[in-house]
């Protein structure tokens, strides 16, 4: 679920126009967000979102494009009285950068008084609006569209989300109203923003990765149509949070096709984590409290590290073990030596059922990532190599000494230092682990690996 570029040419620099679906809860508004961008995701009943901010999407249509927004999350949370709160607010805020705005409703219910408050509230924004009736399954509940015309959006358009009648008319009444309210000239492109942080969920089968994708995205997605031969190794989630644009890239819910015996499973996801880790910035390593930490978590979190990603570790299902409040500090030690000496990844505790510690991992992943992005002061980079060196010279086994003369950060993503050694040959592993303690007791590089190469000279 990447956003792409529209159309040919130099039209990627043209911010494609948003669509936002909005509803009261229960009306189909995941299920139609779903059915659009064509995703072979199902919706069971959904639950409140803990984290998630909105959902988007890229849909193409007829050769044209646009960003669908599902602000679901949000207003769920809108308490039913009292429409004005703090949420109320940021879900107007992201119906604000919309260009066109699908007001969703159920045929069965009739016009609620959600939906009228809705409705007036759409009308009073001034953006073009359209009404969605969902669940017309059947010709015979057609009937029923006529009682949405009190809410003043016009005559609705009947669709059935689930089975997807009518949702090609609706995608073409969607570029109609696009298009004529589409500036004539194309927009000032819009500075683009950073690109999101790409986050790899990974683990064995059955630690827990799908209830921590919905604990995250505060949905129930079950992945549905898995037939032997139609590859799809993950599945691309965008959303905001905090303001920041994460894309999860999840593994989760693939397997659950025909068992070919339970190793092969095993050795199928960590296949697939491999492939899906080697695109992203950041991978949570999910490990079952009830097992400990195995030697496929280890093996999966030392080639997380291998490949430059940020790594942070994860304990699920703590709820098992421990309570929310329970320190857990002395477990981290064991964890992180049990996860390959990965001294420098964050640990959280956390139960992606019961949702305990879910933000916290989320935050911490964000703040890994950024380490890892960031460019290193060269100066205490410099400062801290000379002391580490005066405190302790690189040992010069044979005549001539093993001297270091200079530090470079040639890379980010992760930091990668270059240091020029005379007798680089005799310099070992262990000195270059002894720096990199000495620059982490300088610099906070919580959850990002630190890479060194070794420039020979004269
Ligand atoms: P949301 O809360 O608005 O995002 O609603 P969901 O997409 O989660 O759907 C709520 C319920 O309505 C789920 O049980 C869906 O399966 C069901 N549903 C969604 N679309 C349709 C539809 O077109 N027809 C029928 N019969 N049920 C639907
Ligand atoms: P996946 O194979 O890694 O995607 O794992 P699932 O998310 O499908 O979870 C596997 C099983 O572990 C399911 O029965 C979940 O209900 C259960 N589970 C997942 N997270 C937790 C948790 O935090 N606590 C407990 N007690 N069970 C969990």
């Amino acid at each position: 679920m990447r956003a792409e570029p529209a159309g040919e040419g130099n039209a990627a620099a043209v911010p494609l126009p948003k669509v936002a679906i909005v509803g009261r809860p229960n009306v189909g508004k995941s299920t139609l967000f779903n059915r659009l961008v064509r995703r072979r995701v199902a919706i069971v009943h959904p639950q409140p979102g803990v984290t998630r901010d909105r959902l988007e999407a890229a849909v193409t249509w007829r050769g044209r494009s646009f960003v669908l927004v599902d602000t679901g999350g949000l207003l769920d949370a809108v308490p039913r009285e009292g429409m004005e709160g703090v949420v109320w607010q940021q879900a107007s805020a992201a119906v604000q950068e919309a260009s066109l705005l699908l007001l969703v409703v159920d045929v069965r219910d009739g016009a609620m008084a959600l939906d009228r408050q809705l409705a007036n509230w759409l009308r009073r924004s001034g953006k073009p609006s359209l009404l969605v009736v969902n669940k017309v399954d059947a010709p015979a509940h057609e009937a029923g569209i006529h009682e949405f015309a009190a809410l003043g959006l016009g005559e609705g358009v009947p669709v059935s989300a689930a089975s997807g009648r009518g949702v090609g008319e609706l995608l073409d009444r969607i570029l109609d109203l696009l298009g004529s309210r589409m500036p004539a000239q194309a927009p000032a492109p819009s500075p683009a923003g950073p690109p999101p942080v790409r986050i790899a969920i990974v683990g064995r089968p059955n630690v827990g990765k799908s209830s921590l994708v919905n604990a995250i995205v505060g949905q129930q997605r079950v992945a549905v149509d898995e037939r032997p031969g139609t590859t799809r190794d993950a599945v691309d989630i965008d959303f905001e949070w905090q303001g920041r644009r994460i894309s999860l890239v999840d593994t989760a819910g693939i397997r659950k096709r025909a068992r070919p015996g339970a190793r092969d499973v095993e050795q199928l996801a960590v296949a697939r984590a491999f492939r899906a880790m080697s695109r992203s910035d950041v991978a949570i390593v999910l490990i079952d409290a009830t097992e400990g930490v195995t030697f496929q978590d280890a093996r999966l979190a030392g080639r997380a590290a291998e490949l430059g990603l940020a790594v942070v570790l994860a304990v699920n299902k703590w709820d098992r073990i421990g309570r929310p409040d329970q320190s857990v500090e002395r477990y981290v030690p064991e964890v992180r030596h049990a996860a390959g000496r990965l001294d420098w990844a964050p640990v959280h505790f956390i139960s992606a059922l019961e949702q305990w510690g879910v933000r916290e991992l989320l935050r911490s992943a964000l703040a890994a990532a950024d380490r890892r992005a960031r460019p290193l002061d060269p100066e205490i980079v410099r400062s801290c190599v000379d002391e580490a060196v005066r405190l302790r010279p690189p040992a010069s086994p044979g005549r001539a000494a093993v001297r270091i003369t200079g530090v470079r950060q040639v890379a980010s993503r992760p930091p990668t230092l270059v240091l020029s050694v005379q007798g680089a040959d005799r310099l070992d592993d262990a000195y270059l682990r002894y720096l990199e303690r000495q620059l982490r007791s300088r610099i906070d590089l919580t959850g990002t690996p630190v890479r060194w190469a070794v420039r020979p000279v004269a």
